[in-house]
């Protein structure tokens, strides 16, 4: 799950974090209050959405007065911001963060995610900050500064120290460095993230480090445990297909292709994208919807896979805990209720598939079956073909 900046911002604050100080606003006529409520003569105004790139497309903009900052919030709120990471229709402004300007000596590059490689934490940082770090990694690998945190004893003040000498910070940046990272650390731990980002991470004129842009993302398997944090959600920044998944508790996954896929258990998901494309076609999802999946949700599976407009879905079903004659009532009365208009292959295998078998066959809808995996996805395949030509 992701939040906005300045929720991360208030939660950072939380844990000792320097971060300017700010109000968030939804209307343009909170601006002007909300302004002045700041002790600062620059304000910058910030528009909130769930994705970096915001200040290039024009969404970060310097105010000189209280009613400069009203007039900016009130172009930014309802813009249509468009950023490298929000595809070329943008996303619509809701919310404003108001903040105190901050005087910039060097912008930095902070990054904490968890490194797959060797189960640890690394803090990454850079001297090129603002910039998008993957062109940093790409161009000027060598510029990336990593330290990789032992989880037994946690992030150590050694550790922040060397990363503040390799970037050249004074005494009093290395020791505002070291509080600032051993923060953001408990920060990361204590919430469970997935990524915490700053970028730019400002040295002040007064070698003082402050964090002028905060990007955080939970482990969305720990948030049972975080009330606080799922308090935080935003469901205007999710795409609704998503939201519709994780009600009905489905793993889904948008993909570019064409051919739908509804698919129990994740590594079945995986082998059925395999084979989609060995028959040549593209999957146009990842969606699992479990061991547990009755007719309820398989309904909703098939109404998510009909709104990515998919030209053919595949349903590969292993019944295991779950029986096929269970899913196989389940896809008739989805079927039914949603009404499909492309082609249906349902392949079935496991506990009580002669019977699963029975009630596809028996049903009045046009269900293709296969024997096996592959034959199902030569069978959807064909469909698709003819239904085209
Ligand atoms: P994004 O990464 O989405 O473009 P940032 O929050 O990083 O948004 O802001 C972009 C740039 O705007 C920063 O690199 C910084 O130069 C400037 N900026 C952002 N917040 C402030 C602030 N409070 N004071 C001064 N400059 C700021
Ligand atoms: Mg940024």
């Amino acid at each position: 799950m992701k939040i906005h900046e300045y929720q991360a911002k208030t939660l950072l604050r939380g844990f000792g974090v320097p971060v300017p100080d700010g109000r968030v606003v939804f209307r343009g006529d909170e601006a002007r209050d909300a302004a002045l409520q700041l002790d600062t003569h620059v304000w910058v105004v910030k528009a909130q959405i769930h994705a970096g790139g915001r200040g290039k497309g024009g969404g970060v903009k310097l105010a000189r007065s209280a009613s400069e900052a009203e007039s900016l919030a009130r172009s930014i709120l309802g813009m249509q911001l468009v950023t490298h990471q929000t595809g070329p229709e943008g996303k619509e402004v809701k919310r404003v963060y108001i903040e105190a300007g901050v005087d910039i000596a060097r912008e930095l590059y902070l990054g904490m995610v968890l490194d797959r490689e060797t189960s640890r934490i690394v803090v990454m940082m850079s001297s090129e900050g603002g910039m998008e770090i993957e062109e940093v990694a790409a161009s000027h690998p060598e510029k990336i500064l990593k330290v990789f945190v032992d989880p037994a004893v946690g992030l150590q003040p050694f550790q922040a120290r060397l990363l503040g000498f390799s970037l050249g910070l004074s005494s009093v940046g290395i020791r505002s460095l070291q509080h600032m990272l051993l923060a953001l650390y408990e920060a990361f731990v204590k919430l469970d993230c997935s990524l915490l980002e700053i970028n730019p991470l400002v040295v002040r004129t007064n070698d003082e480090l402050i964090a002028l842009d905060a990007k955080m993302t939970f482990d969305d398997n720990a948030l049972f445990r975080h009330k606080e944090l799922q308090a935080l959600r935003d469901l205007d920044e999710e795409d609704p297909l998503e939201i519709q998944a994780s009600k009905y508790d489905l793993s889904y996954i948008k993909l570019d292709g064409d051919i739908g896929c509804l698919v129990n258990g994740a590594g079945l998901a995986m082998a059925t994208m395999d084979i989609i494309k060995q028959v040549g076609k593209e999957p146009a999802n990842f969606l699992d919807v479990g061991g547990g999946a009755d007719e309820a949700k398989v309904t909703a599976a098939l109404q998510i896979i009909l709104s990515d407009n998919v030209k053919g879905i595949f349903i590969n079903i292993f019944g295991g805990i779950m029986k096929c004659d269970t899913i196989a009532k389940g896809v008739v009365a989805a079927a039914q209720k949603v009404g499909i208009g492309v082609p249906l292959v349902v392949r079935l295998e496991g506990t009580n598939v002669e019977e699963g078998k029975r009630i596809l066959e028996q049903s009045d809808l046009n269900i293709i079956t296969a024997p096996t995996m592959l034959e199902g996805a030569r069978r959807i395949a064909e469909a698709v073909a003819a239904a085209q030509s």
